[in-house]
């Protein structure tokens, strides 16, 4: 079996994170190098290493990923159309992908610039 990644490690609290959100098919944590006041990570449990790897069986994980959005959204206070939050998804080493498990940054507490870097 091949070695378990970075985020399947704190999924399986081999590496201490706390978790923000967690449901059977997703976990969330903080960032450990937050871009913005807040700045969550959204992993789903099974290791899809990216957005475009993603397979049809994999629609219920890839709907929890945004389902998850919006609740830790809600529980940061930050759902309401006069705050806010961004959602980015990196695939590849030209949108600076850096580890090889799916994850949709949660950005939010501060004004966002459009369009990003
Ligand atoms: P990517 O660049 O692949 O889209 O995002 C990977 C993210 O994982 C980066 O924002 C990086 O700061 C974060 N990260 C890397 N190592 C750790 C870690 O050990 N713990 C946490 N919580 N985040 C990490």
């Amino acid at each position: 079996m091949s070695e378990k990644t970075l985020f399947q490690k704190i999924i399986d609290r081999e590496i201490p994170a706390p978790l923000v959100y967690e449901d059977d098919l997703v976990a969330a944590f903080n960032d450990i190098n937050p871009q913005a006041p807040i700045h969550v990570l959204i992993v789903p449990k099974k290791l899809i290493p990216r957005v475009g790897e993603a397979v049809p069986e994999d629609q219920a994980t890839l709907g929890a990923l945004l389902l998850a959005a919006g609740r830790i959204a809600e529980k940061l206070g930050i759902k309401a159309r006069d705050k806010g939050f961004r959602l980015v998804i990196n695939h590849g080493r030209d949108a600076g992908e850096t580890v090889p498990h799916l994850h949709v940054h949660l950005l939010a507490g501060r004004s966002l610039e459009w369009p990003p870097g």
